[in-house]
């Protein structure tokens, strides 16, 4: 389609970065492109309609923090910041999970969900799925559920999405 082309054509893989041997999908000349920009949010909120109604949609810092707003606000309900340790002004709740050298600790405010909710959970690219599912643990922990995970890109040979299972991800386009 017209959007997979655009992204391919915006998406500029970097080699060997943040370190050798990894190629890095760059978003940054999509988001300096307003008409790109504009139809992958169209298109997310597409596939964010698939998940079926939620209550809130949740971004992980700090790409997710680019496109979860717009899609919130498109589906009419509020916005919830999942960021790296030390960061949440509030009482929060914390996850830890590995990577491939150390770990790593998110957090979310333990009030930013309510119990019962149901969550949309965005980023822009699905890699291992480790990001998703310390994302899924928070919203476990605050009594919320995920309806569902959403990205721009999926990299399809991470193997995110077998380590997601269930809760299943909905991607624009994979490599
Ligand atoms: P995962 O936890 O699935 O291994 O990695 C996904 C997380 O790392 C996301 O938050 C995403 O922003 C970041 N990430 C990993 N690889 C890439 C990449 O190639 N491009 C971009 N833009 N982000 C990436």
């Amino acid at each position: 389609t017209e959007l997979d082309a655009a992204i391919d054509r915006l998406v500029r893989p970097i080699a060997d970065w943040p370190e050798p041997g990894v190629t890095f999908r760059d978003i940054t000349p999509l988001l300096a492109d307003p008409v790109a920009f504009e139809a992958v949010i169209d298109g997310l909120v597409l596939l964010a309609e698939k998940a079926g109604p939620v209550d809130a949609v949740l971004g992980v810092e700090a790409r997710g923090f680019i496109f979860g707003p717009s899609i919130a606000l498109r589906l009419g309900v509020g916005f919830v910041p999942v960021r790296k340790a030390g960061k949440l002004p509030s009482t929060s709740l914390s996850t830890s999970y590995d990577l491939e050298y150390g770990s790593a600790t998110m957090e979310m405010h333990v009030d930013a969900v309510v119990p019962g909710a149901r969550v949309l959970v965005v980023d822009d690219v699905l890699a291992t799925g480790g990001t998703l599912l310390a994302a899924a643990d928070l919203v476990a922990q605050a009594g919320a559920s995920v309806a569902g995970n959403l990205v721009l890109i999926e990299l399809s040979a991470l193997g995110g999405r077998e380590r997601i299972g269930a809760a299943g991800c909905e991607s624009l386009r994979s490599y």
